[in-house]
């Protein structure tokens, strides 16, 4: 896995250099955005960490033209806490940004997630589709869950995570995966917050129809599955 980091601060490059070299990553460091590009056009890398304020041009306009012409995933560094930023960074083509400042642990976990939500997406785009006899139904146009036909009553991060599970079956979870399909910004909860989002969505499906609630099997030691 070759990543190309783009970063003109020596001491932040250097500490993510050693960081993702550790974890068996191999690292090209470049400090400008035409350094990159010419990198990147010479041989292409499978991952981009890309620094947003960079001496010759900024991290958005590499970003830019880097899209036209690859979907190479692309982590986002900025100093700078603002929305702009960050919306502008996700608008043009980034997959994801870290603000400064970071630990190299948080930016290996980023690259990690992203690098498995893009190699997991890439066989189809379209996720499979749900037996209509399956207890549980998706209605995609009101973005429902249905029991049994009745609409169960979810928060936005329960309603992700059911429908993860009810779109392969029997397949078991872990949690970590759990955190990736159904939260945006998966390093902000931990593994309990998916215990306690399935205990609420058993509770729900208890309350609409008694006995559905062990739709929802416990693997222990592994994570959860859909089971109908
Ligand atoms: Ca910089």
């Amino acid at each position: 896995m070759r990543i190309l980091l783009v970063e003109d601060e020596p001491s932040i490059a250097d500490t993510l250099v050693y960081a993702l070299k550790t974890e068996r990553f191999d690292v090209r460091h470049a400090l400008t955005g035409g350094d990159a590009l010419t990198a990147h056009r010479d041989r292409p890398f499978d991952f981009v960490i890309l620094d947003i304020g960079l001496p010759d041009m900024t991290g958005l306009e590499v970003c830019k033209r880097l899209r036209e012409r690859s979907a190479v995933p692309i982590l986002f560094l900025t100093a700078r806490d603002g929305e702009l930023d960050r919306v502008l960074g996700l608008e043009i083509g980034g997959d994801d940004y870290v603000t400064k400042p970071f630990s190299p642990r948080e930016i290996v976990a980023r690259v990690r997630a992203i690098l498995r939500r893009s190699q997991g997406e890439a066989p189809s785009k379209a996720p499979p589709p749900i037996d209509p006899d399956s207890p549980l139904t998706h209605d995609e146009t009101s973005m429902r869950i249905l029991c049994r036909g009745e609409a169960l009553e979810l928060t936005a991060h329960e309603y992700k995570l059911l429908l993860v599970f009810i779109r392969q079956p029997n397949r078991v979870y872990t949690r970590d995966q759990l955190l990736d399909h159904a939260w945006e910004d998966p390093g902000a909860v931990t593994d309990r917050t998916i215990d306690a989002h399935i205990k609420t969505i058993r509770a729900k499906l208890r309350s609409l129809a008694p006995g559905t609630e062990e739709l929802i099997q416990t693997r222990r030691g592994l994570g959860y599955a859909y089971v109908p």
